[in-house]
C-alpha cells in the first residue's frame, strides 16, 4: 500500500471576517496524483498557500513526510515545488538564466545546478529554446518555464495552481504530457481547476472544495458513480424474446 506524504488536517483560514479555507482536510499518497476542483473564490489557491508554508494557516496542522509544515524554511518545504497561477519570470534573462537564478536560490551550484537545468529544461520541452527570453515565448512555453523552475530542486511533491488558465488547447496538452512525464517519475502532485474535465485525465483521486469546505474526497470512478445517470441505453432485438428468456 502506498503511504502517505502529505496529510492536511482540519486546516482553516480567515481574511479578515471572511472565511476563505474552513476545516479542510485530504491526503496524498506517494506518487499519488490529485486534482483540488472547486469553481472561483472555493479557497484553493488559499489552501495550496498554506501547504506550500506561504500562508499561515489559523488552525488545524499539515504534515509533509512526517514534517510539520510551518514557519521559516524547513526540509518539509524543500520537499515540495510551488507552480504559482501569476507567472514569476524575468523576461530580460534567458530561460536558461532564469532556471540558473531560480536554482541558485536554492541552493543549487555547479555541475549539479546545471544539470537540473538542462533536465528540467528537457522534461517541458523546451531544450532548443533554453537560450531565448520567455518574452519570445508563448503563454504556455512561459507556463512549462514555470514547472521547470518548479523542479530544480526535485520536489517530491509538486502544487500547481490552475495551470492552463488562459493558454491554447495545443500547450494545454503539452502541459499535461509534462504532468505525465512527471507521474511516470514517480512525483505526488496536487493540481487545483475549476474545471472536471482538466484533472480527469491525470487525478488519481480527486478533492471538491467549495466555500472553503472539502464537498467530496474519493476516486474519479466512485465519484462519477454518483453522478445521476445521464445517459439512456436502448437496445434493439432482432426477433421477440421467448417468454422463458425475458423473465430470467
Ligand atoms: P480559489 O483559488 O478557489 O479561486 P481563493 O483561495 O483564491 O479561491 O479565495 C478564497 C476566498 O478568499 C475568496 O472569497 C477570495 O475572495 C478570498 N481571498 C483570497 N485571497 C484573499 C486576500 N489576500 N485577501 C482577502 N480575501 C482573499
Amino acid at each position: 500500500m502506498a503511504s502517505v506524504l502529505l496529510s492536511v488536517n482540519q486546516v482553516s483560514k480567515s481574511y479578515g471576517a471572511r472565511k476563505a479555507v474552513d476545516g479542510v482536510s485530504f491526503q496524498v499518497q506517494q506518487g499519488q496524483t490529485v486534482g483540488l476542483i472547486g469553481p472561483n473564490g472555493a479557497g484553493k489557491s488559499t489552501t495550496v498557500g498554506m501547504v506550500c508554508g506561504l500562508l499561515r494557516s489559523d488552525s488545524g496542522g499539515i504534515v509533509m513526510d512526517g514534517e510539520a509544515i510551518g514557519q521559516g524554511p524547513s526540509e518539509a518545504k524543500r520537499k515540495i515545488g510551488f507552480v504559482p497561477q501569476d507567472l514569476a519570470l524575468y523576461e530580460d534573462l534567458s530561460s536558461l538564466e532564469n532556471l540558473k537564478l531560480f536554482g541558485a536560490l536554492y541552493g543549487l551550484k555547479g555541475a549539479l545546478l546545471k544539470q537540473r537545468c538542462e533536465q528540467a529544461l528537457a522534461l517541458v520541452n523546451l531544450a532548443d529554446r533554453a537560450h531565448d527570453k520567455p518574452s519570445t515565448y508563448s503563454g504556455g512555453m512561459k507556463r512549462r518555464l514555470n514547472i521547470a523552475a518548479a523542479l530544480l530542486h526535485d520536489p517530491q511533491l509538486l502544487i500547481l495552481d490552475e495551470p492552463t488558465v488562459g493558454v491554447d488547447p495545443q500547450s494545454r496538452n503539452a502541459i499535461f504530457d509534462t504532468l505525465e512525464a512527471l507521474k511516470a517519475q514517480g512525483r505526488s502532485l496536487i493540481y487545483t481547476s475549476h474545471y472536471m474535465e482538466e484533472v480527469e485525465r491525470l487525478a488519481d483521486h480527486i478533492v471538491i472544495i467549495d466555500h472553503g469546505k472539502v464537498l467530496a474526497d474519493e476516486t474519479p470512478a466512485a465519484l462519477y458513480r454518483r453522478l445521476p445517470a445521464q445517459a439512456a441505453l436502448r437496445a434493439e432485438l432482432s426477433a421477440a424474446p421467448s417468454a422463458a428468456r425475458v423473465s430470467a
